[in-house]
C-alpha cells in the first residue's frame, strides 16, 4: 500500500462519489465492493451506485429547495453522481428522476475506466488497523462489518426500519381507467407534464381499500426489533392506521388532476405511479412503501382501479437501516474519533437519501484527498447545503435523539433581516441559496488554490 492509496469500502452512492473525487484529486483509490459475491436484500446487481428503491433525486430547484441546492453544489464540485443523473434523466415534472440501469452502468463504467481507480470484489469484515480508509457501506452494511463497528463504537450504532414501494409493469396497467398526467400539469415539456400514471378511486373504493390495508397480513418483527420508522418513509399501512383519511391527504391526495375518462367526476382519492426507467416500461407506486406480506400486497394493490391485472416487477419490503451516532463518534472531518485513519460517508453517517449520501461521499473523498496530500481543508461553511448537513450530523444534532436527516433549510443558520412567515418564504429561501452558492464556490476556490 502506498501513502497515496485510499481504500473505500462500499461502492454505493457515497463510495462511488468519494472514489471519483479522490481519484480526480490524484490519489490511487481501491473500491472494495462485496456485490455481486455477497448480496444485500435490496440490491439486485453487481453494479456500482445502484439505486435500491425510488428512482428520484427529488427536487432539482436550486433556488427554492434545499435538495436542489445540494444538486447544484455537487455539480459545481464536478460530482460524478450528478453528471450521470443528468445524463440519464427522465421526465418527472420538476423532480430529477433517472433511469436507474443507465445511471448505475454509467457510474460503473466511469469509475472502472479511471486510471487511478481499481475495484475489488470483496467483503471487508473488520475495521482496518492502518492505511487511509472511507467506510461507505450504507444502511445495509454487512453483518460482519456491522458487528465490528458496533464492537468499536459500543452500543451506539443504531438501527431503525425503513420500507420500499412496489414497481409495476406499465403494460399491465389498464389505461381505460388510469391516465397520464403530472399534478397541476407541472413541467416544461409534454413528457414532463405526463410523467405520472394516475388511478382514481371513488369513496366506496377508497373505504374498501383502507379496510383491506388495515386487515392485511404484515411482516412480523423479532422481539427487540422495535425501533421506530423514519417519518419520511412510513409504510402505507402504518399511515392508514393513523387515520382513515391520512392517505387521502398524503400520497393519495386527489388534487391537481383531471380524469379524462370522466372529466366531470372528481376522484375521491388518486394513486400515482411514477415512471421508473427510461423505456417507460416500469412504474413505481408513489409513497406505497409497505411491510405487508407479498401475497397480501398483490391482493390489496390489485384492488386499485387500473391495477386489477397489474404485474409486479418488484414488491415492497422492509429493511433494517444501520447508522452511527455520528454526533458522538465522528469529528467534523467525518473521521472516527477513536481511529482517525477511518472516515465514514453516506447513509451510515446518519444522513438520509441518495443525494445526501452521495454528498457526504463527495465531501469525505475531498477531505481524505486533501489530508493525504498534506493540505488539510478548512471546514465547509455551514451556510452551504453540504456544510449544513455535515455540521448537523457531526455535532449540531442532539446525540441522544439522533435520527437520519434529509437536507432542509432548517439546518442552515438563519439569514437575518428578512420577512418571516409564509409570505417571506420565497425571498428567504432565495437568500439562503444565494448565500450558499457564493460560499460553496469560495470554498471550492480556496481548496483548488491550496491543493
Ligand atoms: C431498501 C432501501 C430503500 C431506500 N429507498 C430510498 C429511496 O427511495 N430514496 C432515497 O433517496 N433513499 C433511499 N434509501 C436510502 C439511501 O439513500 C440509499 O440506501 C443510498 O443508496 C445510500 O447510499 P450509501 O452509499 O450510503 O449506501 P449504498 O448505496 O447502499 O452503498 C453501500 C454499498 O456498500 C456495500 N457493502 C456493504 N457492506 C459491505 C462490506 N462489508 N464490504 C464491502 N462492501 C459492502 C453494499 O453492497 C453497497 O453497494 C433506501 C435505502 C434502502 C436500504
Amino acid at each position: 500500500m502506498t501513502d497515496r492509496t485510499l481504500h473505500i469500502v462500499g461502492g454505493g452512492l457515497a463510495g462511488s462519489e468519494a472514489a471519483w473525487q479522490a481519484a480526480q484529486a490524484g490519489l490511487n483509490v481501491v473500491i472494495h465492493e462485496m456485490r455481486p459475491k455477497v448480496g444485500t436484500f435490496a440490491h439486485q446487481t453487481g453494479k456500482l451506485a445502484e439505486m435500491v428503491c425510488s428512482n428520484s433525486f427529488r427536487s432539482d430547484d436550486s433556488e427554492q429547495n434545499a435538495v436542489g441546492l445540494l444538486h447544484w453544489e455537487m455539480r459545481a464540485a464536478g460530482g460524478l453522481i450528478m453528471e450521470m443523473a443528468d445524463a440519464y434523466r427522465l421526465p418527472a415534472g420538476g423532480a430529477l428522476a433517472v433511469d436507474r440501469e443507465g445511471f448505475s452502468q454509467g457510474v460503473t463504467d466511469r469509475l472502472r475506466q479511471h486510471p487511478n481507480i481499481s475495484v475489488e470484489t470483496s467483503e471487508i469484515t473488520s475495521l482496518p488497523e492502518d492505511g487511509h480508509w472511507i467506510i461507505a457501506t450504507g444502511p445495509l452494511t454487512s453483518d460482519a462489518l456491522g458487528a465490528a463497528i458496533r464492537a468499536e463504537t459500543g452500543s451506539q450504532a443504531l438501527a431503525f426500519f425503513d420500507a420500499i414501494a412496489p414497481i409495476v409493469h406499465a403494460d399491465s396497467v389498464d389505461l381505460s381507467k388510469a391516465w397520464f398526467q403530472s399534478r397541476y400539469d407541472k413541467g416544461d415539456t409534454e413528457a414532463e407534464r405526463t410523467a405520472y400514471l394516475n388511478c382514481p378511486m371513488d369513496r366506496d373504493q377508497y373505504e374498501a381499500f383502507i379496510d383491506a390495508l388495515l386487515a392485511a397480513e404484515k411482516t412480523e418483527f423479532h422481539e427487540g426489533e422495535t425501533a421506530g420508522y423514519f417519518d419520511g418513509c412510513l409504510p402505507i399501512e402504518v399511515m392508514a392506521e393513523r387515520g382513515r383519511e391520512t392517505l387521502r391527504h398524503g400520497p393519495m391526495k386527489p388534487v391537481g388532476l383531471t380524469n379524462p375518462h370522466a372529466p366531470d367526476v372528481k376522484p375521491y382519492a388518486v394513486v400515482q405511479l411514477r415512471r421508473d426507467n427510461k423505456l417507460g416500461t416500469l412504474y413505481n407506486i408513489v409513497g406505497f412503501q409497505t411491510k405487508m406480506k407479498y401475497g397480501a400486497q398483490k391482493s390489496v394493490f390489485t384492488m386499485i382501479p387500473g391495477l386489477e391485472n397489474a404485474r409486479f416487477a418488484r414488491l415492497g419490503g422492509i429493511h433494517r437501516n444501520t447508522f452511527l451516532n455520528s454526533p458522538t463518534l465522528l469529528d467534523d472531518q467525518l473521521r472516527l474519533r477513536a481511529k482517525p485513519h477511518i472516515r465514514f460517508a453516506g447513509q451510515i453517517t446518519g444522513v438520509e437519501g441518495y443525494v445526501e449520501s452521495a454528498a457526504m461521499g463527495l465531501l469525505a473523498g475531498r477531505l481524505a484527498a486533501a489530508q493525504i496530500m498534506g493540505k488539510p481543508l478548512p471546514a465547509v461553511p455551514d451556510t452551504t447545503a453540504t456544510g449544513a448537513l455535515v455540521t448537523h450530523i457531526t455535532g449540531g444534532a442532539e446525540a441522544k435523539t439522533f435520527q437520519p436527516m434529509n437536507v432542509n433549510f432548517g439546518l442552515f443558520p438563519p439569514v437575518t433581516g428578512l420577512k418571516g412567515g409564509r409570505r417571506g418564504r420565497r425571498d428567504r429561501y432565495k437568500a439562503y441559496t444565494d448565500r450558499a452558492k457564493a460560499d460553496w464556490a469560495a470554498w471550492l476556490d480556496a481548496e483548488a488554490s491550496g491543493l
